[in-house]
């Protein structure tokens, strides 16, 4: 275990508006999420997971306080070194997963590598181990329509976990997928964090809950409780807490 976390929130908070129409999605909110560790983010509607998350991943920024990946402050950074970590270091699961249909399976796994001029016999090499991975070995040269629905997802789930990212993040990643491919999102992203990353995912799902080391309850933007589900992962959250 390294000793900095791939992932820092430091007294994180997100508000939007002002005076009365105020809200305070996320309040002031210390995490820190190391290599190896799969936490995931449970609260009601409205707690502040999503915020929580586009936080992590740069996607939007703070308000109050900072966002450190890999020891990088965020908001330290351009919008070209911001798009650069995204590409890079953070794979995002969405529900809305899109393939580009001109482009078989592997080509658009291996597309975000190859922004990052990737060679392309690097690129292709990690597309099939990540096709591999979600259980779709020997469909890498087939086209997004000769593919069902659960398999174009999974498709997806490659491309957005694919190359050596250290931060992954799932927001509610099962929520439009069958049971299978519910499954293969989290194998695959327990795999990874087993392998060195840091996953963060957001569910309302106590079985997908089940597969985390650590488990942050949130309720109106604040962080509720910590639950550790294995010894290590406890000691880790007296450490951040
Ligand atoms: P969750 O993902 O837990 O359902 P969100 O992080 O999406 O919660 O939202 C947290 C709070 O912030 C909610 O009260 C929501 O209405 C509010 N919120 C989220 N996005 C915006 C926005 N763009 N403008 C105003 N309020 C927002
Ligand atoms: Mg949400």
């Amino acid at each position: 275990m390294t000793t900095e976390p791939v992932l820092s929130l430091r007294d994180a908070g997100r508000s939007y508006g002002t005076g009365a129409t105020r809200v305070v999605a996320l309040d002031a909110v210390d995490l820190d999420v190391y290599a190896g560790e799969l936490v995931a983010v449970t609260g009601r509607s409205g707690s502040g997971k999503s915020t929580l998350l586009n936080l992590a991943g740069g996607l939007d920024r703070p308000t109050t306080g900072r966002v450190l990946v890999e020891g990088q402050d965020l908001s330290a950074l351009g919008k070209a070194e911001l798009a650069a970590v995204r590409r890079r270091s953070v794979g995002f699961v969405f529900q809305e997963l899109n393939l580009l249909p001109t482009l078989t399976a592997a080509e658009n796994v291996s597309l975000p590598m190859e922004l990052d001029r990737v060679s392309t016999v690097e690129a292709r090499r990690a597309a099939d181990t990540a096709i591999a991975e979600v259980g779709l070995a020997g469909m890498e040269d087939r086209y997004p329509d000769e593919l069902s629905g659960g398999e174009r997802q999974r498709v997806a789930i490659a491309r957005a976990l694919v190359g050596p990212r250290r931060l992954l993040l799932a927001d509610e990643p099962t929520g439009a997928l069958d049971e299978l491919t519910g499954e293969a999102v989290m194998r695959v992203m327990r795999n990874r964090c087993d392998a060195g990353a840091a996953g963060v995912l957001v569910t309302h799902e106590p079985a997908l809950a089940a597969w985390a080391d650590r488990v942050v309850r949130l309720r109106d933007g604040r962080i509720e409780s910590v639950t550790a589900r294995n010894p290590a992962a406890a000691e880790l959250s007296e450490v951040v807490r």
